[in-house]
């Protein structure tokens, strides 16, 4: 049995049972089924599916928020915003994904050429909790666009949200097998992406669970997508809006209680305006309100699980014994619950291991940069690749951040987030491959050339 407990409340909420090796099975052969028939429709039927997904997910945007909220300890606000981005994604990939998938012609010296984008079949996602619909749908609503059909393995925290995104596409009319929600636990992974039925596996989740599945992908030759850690830097300069600056800042570093791969994780400010930004800041994090994630007055509620905040307080443990210091915040908030309060360490020294790891939880690691090529070189002083996000109105500076700054996004002047339009993924160990716009569409496909 797979039973959720509610970080606000300690409390168990319902049990899910674990699929029997039968089950398991049944699903796979139905998958393969679905696959076969599926491959074959048009992008008209596709695409009419897709819009009615999006239309359940906005009919049931309330319920499914609740079951996130309850599951992982988001806000309840944050998981709406959640479910109705979903409902867009799906609607995106209706309306634009057609023209993504348009062959192109081709001419070469025997003649002329064309390139079609075909399906490969099913796919394995392994997802995490921390957006336990979002996460989820970047990788759904391109699958069924391109005609492959999708099983999912969800985080153990949230097998509710699991089966509750099969509920939704299901009631939008989806065939069996579509797309399958599989209650497993992770050591079933490994044989489903040695099974010859599945052609590919996506994970996004932490780099060790990330090394695991590109190992069984590469010992079977399998397609992998890994979206792994982050640890972004949020750089500000001194041609910034530093108000503006300051208010993003604290939104990118306590969105989701801290837990988000994308989350401004590491300030990284320039001398000149280093202490302007460190007062307003510093008064920012500590106005944060850890409350009742049902409560629309909290600003975030509690981490995913006790597990969680116990992690997040050992690496705070160990930066501090490293020779960082924890102005305030950064502590378990006494009662039930998973709740942390939210705050600010300087003086970390980024090179010591305990530095150099993804921080998931509401506490900004702040530094100070003589120039810019100082704050560039801090930028990148990380294993990590996945975002930033720049702080100047100065177009050089621009230029070099565009440029140099070891990611795979960057935000100038805004907090970074994910939009259904524009690929998304990381470099270094943040991972490979991107999910979103066109490119995340075409990585589980065939791009078969035709001759002649
Ligand atoms: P995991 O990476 O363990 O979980 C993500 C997914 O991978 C889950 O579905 C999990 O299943 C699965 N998984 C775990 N181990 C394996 C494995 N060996 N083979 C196949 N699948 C596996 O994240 P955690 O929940 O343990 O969080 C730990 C840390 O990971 C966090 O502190 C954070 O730093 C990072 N993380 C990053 C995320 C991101 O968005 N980049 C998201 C979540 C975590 P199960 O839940 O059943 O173990």
């Amino acid at each position: 049995m797979f039973t959720s407990i509610d970080p606000a409340t300690g409390q168990p909420g319902a049990s899910i049972p674990e699929l029997t090796a039968a089950e398991l099975e049944e699903k796979i052969a139905r998958a393969e089924t679905a696959y076969r028939a599926w491959r074959t429709t048009s992008l008209d039927e596709r695409t009419a599916l897709l819009e009615r997904i999006a239309e359940q997910f906005d009919a049931n945007t309330r319920e499914l928020a609740e079951i996130a909220t309850r599951e992982m300890g988001k806000t309840l606000k944050s998981a709406i915003a959640e479910v109705q981005k979903c409902a867009a994604a799906f609607r995106h990939y209706a309306q634009q994904g057609p023209a993504m998938l348009a062959p192109t012609r081709l001419d070469t010296p025997t003649g002329p050429a064309i390139t079609r984008w075909l399906p490969l079949g099913p796919v394995l996602a392994v997802m995490p909790w921390n957006f336990p619909y979002w996460q989820v749908v970047r990788f759904a609503a391109p699958t069924i666009l391109a005609g492959n059909v999708g099983l999912l393995k969800h985080a153990s925290l949230t097998q509710g949200c699991g089966a509750a995104i099969e509920r939704t596409i299901v009631a939008a009319g989806a065939p069996a097998g579509l797309f399958q929600n599989l209650a497993i636990r992770s050591d079933k992974v490994d044989a489903l992406i040695a099974d010859p039925r599945i052609v590919a596996v996506t994970l996004t989740g932490s780099e060790g669970a990330g090394i695991k599945v590109a190992e069984a992908a590469g010992r079977n030759l399998k397609k992998v997508v890994l979206e792994l850690g982050g640890s972004d830097p949020f750089i500000v300069m001194p041609s910034a809006d530093l108000d503006e600056a300051v208010k993003q800042a604290v939104t990118a570093r306590v969105q989701n209680s801290g837990q988000s791969c994308i989350c401004g994780k590491r300030m990284i400010v320039h001398a000149d305006v280093y202490d302007a930004f460190m007062e307003n800041f510093s008064a920012a994090m500590r106005a944060v309100k850890a409350g009742d994630p049902m409560d629309a007055g909290s600003d975030m509620g509690p981490l995913s699980s006790e597990e969680q905040r116990q992690t997040t307080l050992d690496q705070l443990a160990a930066i501090q014994a490293a020779g960082g210091r924890l102005l305030f915040g950064g502590e378990a908030l006494p009662g039930k619950g998973a709740y942390m309060s939210a705050g600010v360490l300087v003086d970390v020294p980024i090179d010591h291991p305990a530095a150099q790891e993804e921080l998931f939880g509401p506490v900004a690691m702040v530094f100070r940069a003589a120039d810019i090529d100082a704050a560039i070189a801090l930028a990148n002083d990380v294993p990590f690749g996945l975002g930033s996000s720049v702080w100047t109105n100065d177009a050089a500076e621009r230029a070099r951040f565009e440029r140099d700054i070891e990611a795979g996004m960057v935000a100038v002047n805004a907090m970074l987030a994910s939009t259904p339009e524009a690929p998304f993924g990381g470099i270094k160990r943040s991972g490979y491959g991107r999910e979103l716009g066109p490119y995340g569409l075409h990585e589980f496909m065939n791009l078969k050339t035709v001759f002649g």
